[in-house]
């Protein structure tokens, strides 16, 4: 009797087995509108609505204003903390807080990065550097070297060789066992499991200006890569550019990107279907661009999708969280962005 209600109290005790692998999905900027404008144009559901089965909206909303920036909501989503715009990896005393991430190489996890930006930005700098400001990319760079996960692939090589104090971030990556290559074809061929992909100086190009496959790709080879690890992985992969595009009020840029990190959420739920202990949940760090969608005949093309930004900034409505796999039930009713850290490292019993 006591036993019983000491599980009901932990709720980690049910007969479940943890789950083994994580994959968190982030479309940088993509509110429920971004999404939607995707599937209109698609003319059916995206991937993470067919074929997910858990729902939840999540405030965004940081310690320091209604309207969040991605490093803020970043950290909410990967150290459990809502903080002020542009901290990385603090909280509100700009004390540093362990991300999700970080827990899970703390547990022996394999872990991962996949981006279509800079590795340094922002929502990628928040699962792994503490810095006070997002725009400190060389001091990011350095935490990235320090605490490094198992494969990083995505942009920002500028920030690791071409530096202030001119070291060269990407041989300290190599003196630590990294492949660290340029191309995703080279990453690709790689027989390394520790993996550096820094395949931009900048970001990537966008969907529009040929980035082509990337992002889906970059996300297979690094499940591939990850999986290996017998206590499992936590990936964490961003659409980074949805978000540029709504800045600059791009609705055709816009809706490249969505659908091309709805390609990388299917390859994460193919994997997730065979694998059945693998949760994968897609969100978003906030909306930009307070875009509306106005109307739309079948068939009409994006140019001809009739929408309107309301601003070049980003805005404070709450943003889609979907999710499939084991735990998904987690993900019901209204959250907060800070909630994820607690039920993923609930799920996977981190410690
Ligand atoms: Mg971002
Ligand atoms: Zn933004």
């Amino acid at each position: 009797m006591m036993l019983t209600a000491a599980c009901l109290i932990l709720t980690g005790c049910q007969k479940e087995e943890p789950v083994r692998n994580v994959i968190f999905m982030i479309g940088d900027g993509m509110g429920l509108n971004q999404a939607y404008a995707g599937a209109w144009a698609k003319g059916r559901p995206l991937e993470m609505m067919a074929s997910t089965t858990a729902f939840a909206l999540q405030e965004t909303w940081s310690d320091d204003n209604k309207v969040t920036d991605s490093a803020a909501s970043g950290t909410a989503m990967a150290c459990g903390v809502k903080t002020y715009n542009y901290a990385i990896g603090l909280n509100r005393d700009s004390l540093p807080v362990e991300s999700i991430l970080e827990q899970s190489a703390r547990n022996g996890k394999a872990t991962g990065i996949v981006v279509t930006c800079a590795m340094t930005h922002a929502t990628p700098a928040s699962y792994v550097a503490h810095q006070k400001n997002r725009s400190m990319a060389e001091e990011i760079a350095v935490d990235f070297v320090r605490n490094t996960p198992d494969v990083i692939i995505g942009g920002g090589r500028k920030h690791f060789e071409q530096r202030k104090d001119s070291l060269n971030m990407s041989d300290s990556l190599r003196a630590k066992g990294y492949d660290v290559v340029y191309t995703l074809e080279d990453a690709i061929q790689s027989p390394s499991e520790l993996l550096a992909a820094f395949c931009a100086d900048d970001k990537l190009p966008t969907v529009v200006d040929g980035r082509g496959d990337f992002l889906p790709k970059a996300t297979a080879l690094a499940i591939k890569k990850l999986n290996k690890e017998k206590k499992g992985f936590f990936l964490m992969v961003e659409g980074s550019q949805i978000d540029m595009r709504c800045h600059s009020n791009d609705m055709v840029g816009e809706i490249g990107e969505v659908l091309d990190f709805d390609e990388a959420v299917a390859v994460a739920l193919e994997f997730a279907k065979k694998d059945k202990h693998t949760l994968v949940v897609i969100t978003a760090d906030h909306e930009t661009g307070g875009l509306a969608i106005l109307q739309k005949t079948p068939y009409e093309s994006a140019e001809r999708f009739r929408h309107k930004f309301t601003t070049t900034g980003h805005t404070g409505v709450p943003v889609p969280v979907y999710a499939y796999g084991p735990g998904s039930e987690n993900y019901e009713g209204l959250m907060q962005n800070s909630d994820h850290k607690d039920i993923i490292s609930r799920l996977m019993r981190l410690k």
